[in-house]
């Protein structure tokens, strides 16, 4: 098992102690649990809990209104993208044919 780089100074020293982490260099412990739930928030899901990844291919989950036209259930989504950040509620970026590339929520779609 490797163990996560100090959050606080970012060195790589770190060693278990009981239920944390503690980093030797700037003394900063956590919790192991903290970072476990810390590294689960950094993957993204589909709406059937299957792990998202950059260039995946996926489909809309339900019918999405976008402006006066609606996205149909079942439509591909292309190039898929994992947004760093979210981007106005908005966690992926796919291509919809007729649509262009598309911020959309990963919660509505599935693999
Ligand atoms: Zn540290």
């Amino acid at each position: 098992m490797s163990y996560p780089a100090c959050p606080k100074c970012h060195e790589n020293y770190t060693y278990e102690d009981g239920h944390l982490f503690v980093c030797p260099m700037c003394f900063h412990s956590w919790d192991k649990m903290a970072q476990a739930a810390a590294e689960e928030a950094l993957i993204t899901r589909d709406i059937n809990g299957n792990i998202l990844e950059d260039g995946d291919e996926v489909i809309i989950a339900q019918d999405l209104k976008l402006g006066k036209d609606t996205i149909k259930q079942g439509t591909k989504v292309r190039s898929l993208r994992i947004l760093d950040e979210p981007h106005d509620g908005h966690d992926i970026q796919g291509r919809v044919a007729g649509f262009g590339t598309l911020y959309l929520k990963s919660s509505v779609v599935k693999k």
